[in-house]
């Protein structure tokens, strides 16, 4: 298949690598002019599992898409999620009527952006499991293991979904065909509407959030508040299950020692965050639904107050 990685980042490199030793006909895009070069030089060099592989996988920057004459079967989306709708619009020259794409970025809403340049029979929906990080231009670091759900958000877009299942799984992804894939966007969305915000705010890992004796109710009415507002999309999130959910994170015997990835881009890295597409667009999406959503909306304040504090970009 021939395939657009559209955000050649952490997660892009992951997805690249793998599709392209499987025997995908991969091209990534991405407009980090350092990662361009390496990529260009070296090939993208991968400590996977701690076994190198180098990856001879063509790269552009967004400005050279127009130029290359050529469409794609599948564009994985893996930009961060304020990038997402830029990097469309300077990739709408690979899009062709068959051109499917599917978005595997976190958080909430991404179809509505995607629709403006694809048909909804063209937009799979994803999550996935899986964590990936670039330890420097060109230099990806892939340990671990993980999966993907997808589905196709319109049904005629299923036959193709289960072609990209089939395809993922063989470049060992883990791929699941979903029949629901939307609820479990919002489940994963709690997860990160929980512990990304409160955790960069406070600055503090999983498990030192979750000892605190508040965090519970903070949590519990952060969750609630997504719950509600996902029964108007006919989403149907078990309030309990997804708390029991986000507190297995908080054993410092399996993630909880880690930084959410919100913390690691403000905090560590002085980069902007993706708040307004997760626990913003409750808030937002509440706001024309008339419901209240305070925790959202607080925690989207104050995470973006901190990001104006520290001179994100
Ligand atoms: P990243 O910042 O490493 O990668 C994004 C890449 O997109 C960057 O290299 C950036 O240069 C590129 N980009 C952005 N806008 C662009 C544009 N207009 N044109 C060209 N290139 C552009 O981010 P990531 O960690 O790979 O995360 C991607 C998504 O996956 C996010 O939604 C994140 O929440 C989600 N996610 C990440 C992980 C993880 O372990 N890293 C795990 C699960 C989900």
């Amino acid at each position: 298949m021939k395939i657009a990685i559209a955000g050649a980042g952490a997660m892009g490199s992951r997805f690249g690598l793998m599709l392209h030793e499987s025997g995908n006909e991969v091209i990534l895009i991405d407009q980090w002019p350092d990662h361009i070069k390496a990529i260009r030089e070296n090939g993208l060099i991968a400590n996977f599992n701690g076994e190198t592989i180098v990856a001879q996988i063509p790269i552009y920057a967004p400005e050279e898409v127009a130029s290359l004459d050529q469409e794609v079967d599948l564009i994985i989306a893996l930009t961060k999620a304020n990038q997402l709708d830029a990097m469309f619009n300077s990739i709408k020259s690979l899009i062709n009527e068959t051109t499917h794409v599917i978005c595997l970025l976190n958080g909430l809403g991404h179809e509505d952006v995607i629709s403006k340049y694809v048909a909804k029979e063209q937009i799979l929906l994803g999550i996935t499991m899986w964590t990936a990080g670039l330890e420097g231009p060109g230099k990806a670091k892939l340990f671990g293991t993980g999966e993907v759900e997808l589905e196709n958000i319109e049904p005629a877009g299923a036959d193709f979904a289960k072609k990209v299942t089939e395809i993922f799984t063989e470049a060992g992804l883990n791929a699941v065909y979903s029949d629901n894939v939307k609820h479990s966007v919002w489940r994963k969305a709690c997860v990160n509407g929980t512990l990304n915000g409160l955790c960069t705010i406070l600055d503090c890992n999983i498990t030192d959030l979750g000892t605190q004796a508040v965090s519970e109710n903070m949590i519990r009415t952060i969750i609630h508040e997504f719950a509600t507002v996902a029964l108007k999309e006919n989403i149907t999130l078990d309030e309990e299950e997804v708390y029991q959910h986000v507190a297995t994170t908080f054993d410092p015997n399996g993630v909880g020692l880690h930084h959410p990835s919100m913390h690691q881009d403000l905090i560590k890295n002085n980069r902007l965050t993706e708040i307004d597409y997760i626990n913003g667009a409750v808030s937002r999406k509440g706001q024309a639904l008339q419901i209240a959503t305070p925790y959202c909306d607080f925690l989207t304040s104050l995470v973006h107050a901190k990001e104006g504090i520290l001179k994100a970009k």
